[in-house]
């Protein structure tokens, strides 16, 4: 029999994240505040989040406990399962095993309530009655909405206009849940009526939502701002999808040779590898692969410049040093596969510039190919997001088929695409392209960094 579910008992469930900032060769440049330009202190991020997520963002422990009321939130859905893709890889007639670690089966459907659950307790904790955000097609706005729900917590999210009108099914789940979802730019932030003030018909962007929410946050003293990625936190509370997986790997006695995740701002992929990534920085797995894929139309990291740059368009954020296509960036209206943050998390940046993890761009018809060769194997039909990394995962599998090699991929399965039928829809009517985001655009992007591109 070969088996095809692994799942932890949930009393084996982590008790702790991993944080990889005490492990990094070099530390992670600082980041700034937006007006001095100068190093933040912990107090300049009061404003905005609770002091114990401030306390994490900066940590020098490598284990953080999870308290234990999280973690018997975290039960509703973990330990998720790790799958062994017998049936795809019959079908690529490849020798690799490929395995995937699947986040759909979370209420909200993905790997976000990993944090958001996570975030609105430490709110909750420190007297926190409200939390703002932004969404671009509603992922993070669901999942935020749900975490909101389980600790009676006023949340709301502004909702990238154009995503807003297009999808509802979102909305409608944030609405079920308790959240209040209203169309970015909005009438309710002084950001969003400048902006309609210039251009009534502003489709909207996920840096333009941040402003807004960023902007309602920091004036009302019960609210705070929630972040759905890229900041060291969230990846921090992501790692518990590599504890897991890692256990799992080794009770079967299996270890990756090459780890897929798909990257918007970079957190479920970090999730994923920071936990495998500790032993290739300790020398016990020097040739672990680690492959970072995003889409050609938001190439962040294949293409994007490494530099200070605001996480929103208004520029009301800390500056954060990464890789980014400009906080101006507008992604390409043909582009129906997710992953359009401009920057990316500053914990993945690092690793990549010093050469730890890869990083590759891929177009988004390949992608959707990918998804539904998966589906119809798999039977999981995953989010658009998700099926970039299944397409390199599939790649790596043809690659060994032609060397004969038997490598071991795992993939991460951020979540599922029940929510994004009319993506898929696109695809399957022949109304998609694929398309690349031009080099002069990113060079024109230099001219508006805050830094003149440092
Ligand atoms: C939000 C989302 C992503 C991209 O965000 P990361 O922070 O890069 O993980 C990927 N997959 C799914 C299913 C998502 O909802």
């Amino acid at each position: 029999m070969e088996q095809t579910k692994y799942i932890l008992e949930e009393k084996r469930m982590p008790t702790h994240w991993y944080n990889v900032l005490p492990d990094l060769p070099d530390p992670l440049p600082p980041p700034l505040h937006p007006g001095t330009k100068q190093p933040l202190g912990p107090e300049d991020l009061a404003p905005l989040f609770p002091m114990e997520l401030i306390r994490q963002e900066m940590s020098s422990e490598r284990y953080i406990e999870i308290p234990e009321e999280l973690q018997d939130i975290f039960r509703l859905w973990r330990p998720t399962v790790l799958y062994r893709a017998h049936r795809l890889e019959k079908a690529l007639d490849t020798p690799a095993k490929i395995y995937y670690k699947y986040e759909g089966t979370s209420p909200p459907g993905s790997h976000k309530p990993n944090t958001a659950v996570a975030q609105a307790y430490y709110n909750k904790k420190e007297g926190i009655k409200r939390i703002t955000t932004e969404t671009g097609a509603g992922q993070w706005g669901s999942a935020l909405s749900f975490a909101g729900a389980l600790f009676g917590l006023e949340i709301k999210v502004y909702m990238v206009k154009c995503s807003f009108y297009q999808k509802p099914y979102r909305r409608i789940m944030m609405e079920t849940w308790g959240g209040n979802c209203v169309p970015s730019p909005s009438e309710e932030t002084a950001v969003g009526r400048k902006i309609l003030a210039e251009d009534p018909d502003c489709p909207g962007s996920l840096g333009l939502a941040i402003s807004e929410a960023v902007e309602d946050a920091v004036s009302r003293d019960d609210t705070h701002y929630s972040l759905g990625s890229v900041l060291n936190h969230v990846l921090l509370h992501q790692t518990i999808i590599g504890q897991e997986t890692k256990t799992l790997m080794e009770d079967i006695g299996d270890y990756p040779d090459i780890i897929i995740g798909c990257v918007g701002g970079g957190s479920n992929a970090a999730g994923l590898y920071l936990p495998f990534l500790k032993d290739k920085l300790d020398g016990k797995k020097p040739d672990l692969r680690i492959i970072n894929v995003e889409p050609t139309s938001c190439p962040t990291l294949t293409k994007g410049l490494y530099a200070y740059d605001y996480g929103d368009e208004a520029g009301m954020t800390p500056l954060l040093k990464m890789f980014t296509l400009g906080h101006e960036f507008m992604p390409p209206p043909v582009h129906a596969g997710g992953l359009r943050y401009h920057g990316m998390a500053p914990i993945v940046t690092h690793l990549h510039k010093l050469g730890l993890v890869e990083a590759t761009a891929v177009h988004q018809l390949g992608t959707f190919e990918a998804g539904l060769q998966f589906a119809r194997n798999e039977g999981i039909i995953c989010a658009p997001e998700t099926d970039h990394a299944v397409r390199v995962a599939i790649d790596e599998a043809l690659k060994c088929k032609e060397s004969g090699e038997t490598k071991t991929i795992l993939i991460g399965l951020s979540g599922h695409g029940h929510v994004d039928m009319a993506a898929y829809d696109a695809y399957l009517s022949g109304k998609l392209e694929d398309y690349e985001y031009p080099e002069e655009k990113i060079r024109a992007a230099l001219k508006h960094l805050p830094l003149n591109g440092k």
